[in-house]
């Protein structure tokens, strides 16, 4: 049985001093003369990466089908971005799908990379708060159909039109069935507003999908919080996917997490392998589109962590097995053993 928070008296303080201290080592990174000059050399950075992408055509890897695994496993799919595709012996899960070129006008770098057949046979999309590049209708009316869509409260009202069979509202704590997999929304820190003049006071979550005894962690947007805590107390995961990008400048991390934000949540998580998303294709942030993942390798090999580390490509995917040790886990998708569709 999980603890309940109120038995641990040190919790609270933990978790603060945690914040405190991945403040003070974002703070103390090395930064370049310019980077520390001023924020206008980031954001003249940002334009010269969003102007080079106009015209550049999104790097594409070949989408290759997903076939659904034996009993007792979870094939993770990373398709782009935040998008990913959970393939269980009985149902296909998708997350955040996002499966256009543009976002707001900049066009991102890696095309979404999934299979037009495994994306017909999508039965359950997780939505985890209804900013543009999670909630985008235009992916959505590419999936309409006999697919369930979850979201977080009061966020309904933005997909109800578009055809889908059932859209249900899942607050934090609360369970959603379907086949043999059973989905749990989790709390996340992420302002969900789906714009400027957006008063709704949507909310935001995570997912926890369980399968088989397998159990995928799905944070949506966040920025680091005392919730990984509780989450790994609660729902250990096996999994956790992890959004990596978007910290720079720093105010962008009361709701989006960095490398070292993310290895921290891994940790409170007590999950067997960390898997990054939401990096690589737009430029949510100042800083370079391909530093998240340099970053995150880094803290990774200092920290002993590399055996729990497994960086998907687009399109690539790895298996999941219930009860597996993460070495492997992490067999999947760099040496393409366990793999149904590896690059
Ligand atoms: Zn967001």
């Amino acid at each position: 049985m999980p603890m309940p928070l109120s038995a641990d008296p040190d919790w609270q303080r933990r978790v603060i001093e945690r914040a405190k201290e991945l403040d003070h080592e974002h703070r103390r990174r090395p930064r370049s003369f310019w980077q520390s000059a001023a924020g206008l050399a980031l954001s003249l950075r940002f334009l010269r990466t969003a102007a080079r992408q106009l015209v550049t055509a999104p790097h594409r890897s070949e989408p290759r089908r997903v076939g659904h695994p034996g009993p007792g496993q979870i094939a993770v799919t990373f398709v782009g971005h935040a998008t990913v595709m959970l393939t269980t012996p009985l149902a296909r899960v998708l997350t955040d799908p996002y499966l256009g070129d543009f976002f707001f006008g900049l066009r991102r770098a890696e095309g979404a990379c999934l299979h037009p057949t495994d994306a017909a046979d999508v039965n359950l999309i997780l939505v985890s708060h209804a900013h543009g590049d999670r909630l985008d209708l235009a992916s959505l009316r590419r999936l309409r159909g006999r697919a369930a869509v979850l979201v977080p409260p009061r966020c309904a009202s933005l997909v109800g039109g578009l055809g889908f069979g059932r859209v249900v509202e899942l607050a934090p704590g609360q369970s959603f069935e379907f086949a043999d997999v059973e989905v749990t929304a989790v709390a996340a820190r992420h302002e969900g507003a789906r714009g400027l003049f957006d008063r709704a006071w949507r909310g935001a979550c995570g997912y926890i999908v369980r399968s088989a005894g397998a159990n995928v962690y799905f944070a949506g947007g966040t920025a680091y919080f005392s919730g990984f805590e509780e989450i790994g107390r609660r729902l250990p995961p096996d999994v956790a996917l992890l959004p990596v990008a978007g910290y720079e400048p720093p105010a962008l991390r009361e709701d989006n997490m960095s490398p070292l934000d993310a290895v921290q949540a891994f940790t409170d998580l007590g999950a067997k392998l960390l898997v990054p998303v939401a990096h690589g294709s737009f430029p949510l942030g100042y800083e370079p589109l391909d530093e998240p993942l340099r970053w995150l390798r880094q803290i990774c090999a200092d920290r002993g962590l590399l055996d729990q580390l497994a960086v998907l490509g687009h399109g690539e995917t790895f298996l999941v097995r219930a009860g597996a040790s993460a070495g492997e886990e992490k067999a999947g998708p760099n040496s393409g053993e366990a793999s149904p569709s590896s690059e």
